[in-house]
């Protein structure tokens, strides 16, 4: 099953990393990444009432104008009103775990992922390092001390249910990864071509049980993690997608309605899926305490996503960046059940629960890589059986 409607993806490659100014410049040149020309992206995709997937979007650009120009008065019915204000409530950050790029800065690019797939670049050494111990270290609720390479993760008893959750969806992003980085990795250059393909000792430095002490199959099984907590967040968010108010727009018509069908087969088919992972066990109960750790998860998250920022390689934090807005909106969607369920059914206006585009088009794209990551897994099992025979 394929969907040509998230391949097209807007960032901001250029924001300063907020955490340090000591940065090298990258100049390799598999990091580099091509970013579309103003022709090549689809007329739809440029208009801003896109930016909210939603009917309502037009009312509610409008009231925006309307109200930059201090022209909030008599002309604005109640119903166009009401859905501005609406929409500021759910437009705020209080609702989300990621940070998510201002899609109206100058630096703002579309990108073709299909043109910039996510692949071996040769980013390694103290600069990723760097990026992943800070991570671990400052940002993973993770006591443990830095080396270089960062020492295999020690016991994470001790830590209470949510924040070993949080540990453990960070390790299986970084396996989902270095899965890839092995799995298209630059086997082969010359003048006329470059060959990729899977390199299966690297694979095994990484995860092989015995040559990672241990910690390897314990990555893969985070990978897992990952993968059910937003194939979870998928089966969730079908209401929102069902809406009749929902129209999936790129400006033809025709194959937006055929991307629409493709996309509620399968979130149907991920709602089909037996129950796995109980987001209701995390941050249980009203009390004061399941709110502060909610809010220290979301806060440390974010941070997180903001250092993408720092990654220098482009490619990597394209990609590092569409995965953890990704995985920040499977934790939206997972945790913000009530106003899910609260959503009407046919109007156009005012639902209790959005999702702008960014977090959708990250959303599917987090999903596409760590799902193409477990069919990897599959493809490195055979290809090691094959080499023991
Ligand atoms: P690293 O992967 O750098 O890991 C550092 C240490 O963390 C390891 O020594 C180990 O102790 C621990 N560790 C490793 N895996 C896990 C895990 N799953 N869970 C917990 N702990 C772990 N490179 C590419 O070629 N292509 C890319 O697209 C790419 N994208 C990247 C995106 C980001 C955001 C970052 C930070 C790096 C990216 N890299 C990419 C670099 C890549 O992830 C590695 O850092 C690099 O290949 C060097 O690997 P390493 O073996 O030194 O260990």
């Amino acid at each position: 099953m394929t969907l040509n409607i998230q391949y097209y993806a807007q960032v901001n490659l250029n924001n300063a990393c907020p955490f340090w100014t000591d940065h090298s410049q990258c100049g390799l040149k598999y990091c580099a990444v091509k970013p579309c020309t103003p022709g090549e992206v689809p007329e739809g995709l440029k208009s801003s009432s896109y930016k909210y997937s939603e009917a309502a979007s037009q009312d509610i650009e409008e009231c925006e104008k309307a109200e930059k120009l201090g022209a909030i008065n008599g002309s604005l019915s109640d119903e166009t009103r009401q859905a501005l204000q609406e929409w500021k409530k759910h437009d705020d950050e209080s609702d989300r775990f990621c940070m998510l790029d201002d899609e109206d800065s100058p630096e703002s690019q579309y990108v073709d992922l299909l043109l910039n797939p996510e692949r071996f670049t040769g980013y390694k050494g103290p600069e990723a390092w760097r990026i992943w111990n800070s991570i671990y270290e400052e940002n993973c609720f993770k006591p443990y001390s830095v080396k270089r390479p960062l020492n295999p993760l020690a016991s994470n008893s001790g830590l209470c249910v949510e924040k070993r959750a949080f540990f453990r969806l960070i390790s299986g992003l970084h396996a989902s990864i270095n899965i890839h980085l092995s799995a298209r990795y630059l086997l082969d250059e010359n003048w006329f071509e470059m060959k990729w393909g899977h390199n299966v000792s690297e694979f095994q430095l990484r995860f092989d049980e015995e040559l990672t002490e241990g910690e390897g199959p314990k990555r893969l099984r985070n990978l897992y993690y990952l993968y059910l907590i937003e194939l979870r967040a998928l089966a969730k968010i079908l209401p929102y997608f069902e809406r009749p108010a929902f129209h999936l727009y790129t400006g033809q018509r025709t194959q937006d309605n055929e991307n629409k069908k493709l996309l509620l087969e399968l979130l149907h088919l991920a709602k089909s899926f037996p129950l796995h992972f109980d987001e209701t066990a995390l941050f249980a109960g009203n009390n004061k305490e399941a709110m502060k750790l909610k809010e220290d998860f979301k806060l440390t998250f974010k941070n997180i996503s903001r250092i993408m920022d720092c990654v220098e390689c482009f490619k990597c934090r394209l990609w590092g960046k569409l995965q953890t807005q990704g995985l920040g909106s499977a934790l939206k969607i997972l945790f913000s059940e009530r106003q899910i369920e609260a959503m009407p059914n046919t109007s156009n206006t005012n639902p209790s629960f959005q999702l702008s585009r960014q977090e959708i088009v990250s959303l599917f794209n987090a999903f596409g890589r760590i799902s193409t990551s477990v069919r990897e897994l599959e493809n490195f099992r055979s290809l090691l059986s094959n080499l023991k025979q």
